[in-house]
């Protein structure tokens, strides 16, 4: 595909930050409109202060089962009881337009969709520690303490993938997590397939003398 934006995936163990340094990165970078969210489609319990269509697309188990049949996702995974899935509407579109596109998904959906795109940048968020972890986790307020023993038990798990990705931010200071996470989505502007394909016009001008 001749894509001139980027896809990138991020992952990490649940409470690592990932949904807070996506949000404010394109609520801080975002003002020319280059970069969007992909939203999944999730049959887990929507949480106080979501909505449906902004954060996921809340579906029943059925919805879900008929989706994968009509072959609508990218990349499906079962992750902490639920399933989570990447539908195919919007990405190529965008990505075509030069938008880079974000996908929050799991390690599962990391590696189906890197075989399907060997473009992607994957960046992968630890935490400074696990009990700084939990104490995120227990923080955010949004999820039972059933919910969050679940997540802690298969944290180390989820962490032991970080060797397959491109990136690796640590985040501890937020404002720094930050500027890293955008660095590598300027960096990835820079790298010379969307550079070319971006430029087209003016490489042609350039080297025709
Ligand atoms: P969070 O970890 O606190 O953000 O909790 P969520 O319930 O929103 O997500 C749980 C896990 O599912 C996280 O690891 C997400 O990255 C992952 N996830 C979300 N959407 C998708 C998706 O479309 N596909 C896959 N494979 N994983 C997803
Ligand atoms: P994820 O999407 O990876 O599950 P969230 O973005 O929901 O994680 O973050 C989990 C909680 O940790 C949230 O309450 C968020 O405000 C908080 N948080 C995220 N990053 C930091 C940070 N660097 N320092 C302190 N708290 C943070
Ligand atoms: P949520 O948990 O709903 O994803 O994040 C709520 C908001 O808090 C987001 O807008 C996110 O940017 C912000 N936020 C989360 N952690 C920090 C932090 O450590 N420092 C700052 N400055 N903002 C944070």
């Amino acid at each position: 595909m001749a894509a001139a934006g980027t896809l990138f995936i991020i992952s990490s163990p649940s409470g690592a930050g990932k949904s807070s340094l996506l949000t404010a990165l394109l609520s801080r970078y975002n003002s020319d409109g280059r970069m969007a969210l992909s939203v999944s489609h999730t049959t887990r319990a929507m949480r106080p202060g979501e909505e449906n269509g902004i954060h996921y697309h809340f579906v029943s188990k059925d919805e879900f089962q008929s989706l994968i049949a009509r072959d609508a996702f990218f990349e499906w995974a079962e992750v902490f009881g639920n399933y989570y899935g990447t539908s195919k509407e919007l990405i190529e579109q965008a990505l075509a337009k030069g938008i880079d596109v974000f996908l929050d998904i799991d390690w599962q959906g990391a590696r189906q969709i890197r075989e399907l795109y060997s473009e992607t940048q994957s960046i992968f968020v630890l935490p400074p520690s696990l009990p700084v972890l939990e104490q995120r986790l227990i923080g955010r307020g949004q999820d039972s303490e059933e919910v969050i023993a679940k997540r802690m038990a298969q944290a180390v798990s989820e962490m032991s993938h970080y060797p397959e990705y491109d990136y690796l931010i640590i985040n501890d200071d937020f404002e720094q997590a930050l500027q890293q996470l955008h660095a590598i989505v300027l960096a990835g502007r820079a790298k010379l397939r969307p550079q070319a394909i971006c430029h087209a016009d003016l490489l042609n001008q350039l080297l025709a003398g």
